[in-house]
């Protein structure tokens, strides 16, 4: 009879019951409620021989009681600077020129001005970049005021800016005798009348006087109406200016990465590891650069060590991110050497075959667990770099420990991207994105990160392709933002402080997921459907 082999009418078997193994669920403890796996028991079983995708796992969500416009997303790109927004824009010549990372430091990410440019160039773009906005103005370029307002106008045009402190001597320092601003330039026909004539003088300019807070300063020419204040020693010499177009800037991104002295937007810039690229290192500092990546895609070389030595000896105040790497040998390594942070990935980037040519590399969720573990014993953040796709992988990349994540083909194809729009053949608007070891790439320059100049026979480690218009970064970095948010809201945490801690404490739990379900967590079963990113 069924019921006489029934394990639940058998007294022998009665204490195997599945009834009487249920606890009492007032007895439940925090452990018998605990699903999924640390990130310590995914990544460090002594069975599991197989590195994991951002897409191998999935994140559990914990408890909210906070919200979604309560999460900080306040990270660290490097031992010194501090993001709220942590998305970096890669040194890539199809990613970050000057226009890309004024919008990223605007938006509270930073970006990294690509070395595939002559060293004047790239000091140039960082240069730009220091001088889009400021709080007082230290080095106003001036005039004389002898000059011609057809000299004026050719200095107009290469500046971009309009208005001009009229000193004595024409420089900073000297007496100030006016201001010339396009109100007093714009009409006059004859352009060889000279600045004195035309300028503002003094007498009638609001002025303030040297020791002025900025605030202070910005309340007087908030009350003035005027454009510019310049601010005066007793004698009469010109030590500042303020700019109104600044305090706007101010209010309209509250997030701005800046330096909290000079309120100047803060930019990083790639170099190399060659004996030139000491030189490189002297321009960039010289034109204000906050922070040098060598950019190298096996970080672990003598002559990487030796150039993070040379630059932490010679400019001990400009942060030094070295990389890549993947193992935690490679990141202890050059962490020795003195580097603030580390970026990692090697051979995942969207546009990259380095695994495929090199047979090296790492799978990226695996890497940036397990070299941020080790880089936090000493206090050094890390730069998850490549192969995010959308806002959900970086979650991932900070629930694994990353300060930050580097992002190229996710940021391509926005407007402040290097190139031009184009339209494909079915109507779609494009924009080429490259990789930096692609042959298109090495032939403008950027041999040297993959093989070197003097090769022979240059091997591709990238691809050169196209991304769809993404319209501009100060729209979609808001989108990221809050996708970002929202990711962190579902599983419990309120700060990206609070992630990482509960990372380490093993209360982050995620899991494996199968190819199924891969598959099941995208759009499955549909004949066919539009994704729109955001609505707003
Ligand atoms: P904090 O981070 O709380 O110190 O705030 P902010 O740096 O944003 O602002 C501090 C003061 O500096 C405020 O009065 C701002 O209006 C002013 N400020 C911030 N950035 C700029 C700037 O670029 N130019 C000018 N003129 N003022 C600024
Ligand atoms: P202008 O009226 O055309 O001179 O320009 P705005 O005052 O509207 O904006 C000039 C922007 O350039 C501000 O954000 C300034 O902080 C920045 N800037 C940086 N260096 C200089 C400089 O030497 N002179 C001027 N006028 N602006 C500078
Ligand atoms: P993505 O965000 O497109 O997935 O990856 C961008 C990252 O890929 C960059 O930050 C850089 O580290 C890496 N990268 C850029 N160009 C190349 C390339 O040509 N080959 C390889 N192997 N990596 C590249």
């Amino acid at each position: 009879m069924a019921a006489a082999t029934n394990g639940a009418t058998n007294g022998k078997d009665r204490s195997r019951s599945p009834r009487k193994e249920l606890k009492d669920p007032s007895k439940l403890t925090e452990k018998d409620l605990q699903d999924g796996f640390s990130a310590q028991e995914i990544f460090n079983s002594n069975t599991n021989m197989s590195g994991y995708t951002y897409d191998d796992l999935i994140c559990l969500p914990g408890h909210i009681n906070f919200g979604v416009h309560d999460v900080c997303l306040s990270s660290r790109f490097s031992r010194k600077i501090h993001l709220k927004t942590p998305i970096v824009s890669s040194p890539m010549d199809t990613v970050t020129e000057s226009n890309m990372a004024i919008a990223m430091a605007l938006e509270g990410g930073i970006g990294v001005i690509h070395t595939n440019l002559s060293i004047e160039a790239q000091a140039n773009e960082v240069a730009r970049v220091k001088k889009y906005k400021a709080g007082f103005i230290l080095d106003p370029v001036c005039v004389p005021p002898t000059m011609t307002l057809e000299q004026l106008d050719t200095l107009k045009s290469k500046l971009g800016f309009t208005g001009f402190p009229v000193t004595e001597s024409g420089h900073m320092g000297a007496k100030l005798l006016g201001l010339v601003t396009k109100r007093d330039t714009d009409f006059i026909q004859d352009r060889q009348t000279r600045l004195s004539a035309i300028m503002t003088p003094v007498k009638d300019l609001v002025t303030a006087e040297e020791g002025i807070e900025l605030q202070t300063a910005n309340q007087l020419l908030q009350k003035s109406k005027k454009g510019k204040l310049p601010i005066l020693t007793k004698g009469g010499l010109l030590v500042a200016l303020v700019a109104r177009t600044d305090i706007k800037k101010n209010v309209e991104f509250p997030n701005a990465t800046k330096d909290p002295n000079n309120k100047q937007l803060l930019v990083a810039a790639a170099i190399g590891t060659r004996q030139n690229d000491q030189d490189r290192v002297k321009a960039l500092v010289a034109a204000g650069v906050d922070a040098v990546i060598i950019d190298s895609s096996q970080g672990d070389s003598v002559f990487q060590h030796q150039m993070v030595k040379w630059i932490k000896t010679t400019f001990p105040n400009v942060q030094v991110v070295a990389g890549n790497v993947v193992t935690k040998q490679q990141a202890k390594h050059l962490i020795e050497c003195g580097a603030d942070a580390l970026r990692v990935g090697m051979g995942i980037g969207s546009i990259c075959t380095t695994q495929e040519v090199c047979a090296c590399g790492r799978a990226q969720a695996s890497a940036v667990y397990n070299v941020a573990k080790l880089a936090a014993l000493y206090d050094v953040p890390i730069l998850a770099d490549g192969g995010i796709s959308s806002p959900g992988h970086i979650v991932k990349a900070l629930s694994l420990g990353a300060g930050a994540a580097m992002c190229g083909s996710l940021l391509a194809g926005t407007s402040e991207t290097p190139g031009e729009y184009f339209y494909s053949e079915d109507g779609k608007r494009l924009k080429r994105y490259r990789g930096m070891g692609s042959i298109d790439a090495m032939k403008k320059g950027s041999d040297d990160r993959y093989f070197g100049t003097t090769s022979a026979i240059k091997v591709a480690q990238g691809v050169s392709g196209t991304v769809q218009d993404k319209g501009s970064i100060h729209r979609y970095i808001p989108y990221l933002t809050q996708g970002l948010r929202h990711g962190m809201q579902d599983i419990g945490a309120q700060s990206v402080q609070q992630l990482q801690s509960m990372l380490q404490a093993g209360q982050l739990r995620f899991e494996l997921r199968s190819a199924a379900a891969q598959r099941e967590g995208g759009v499955h079963g549909l004949h066919s459907f539009e994704r729109k990113l955001f609505d707003s």
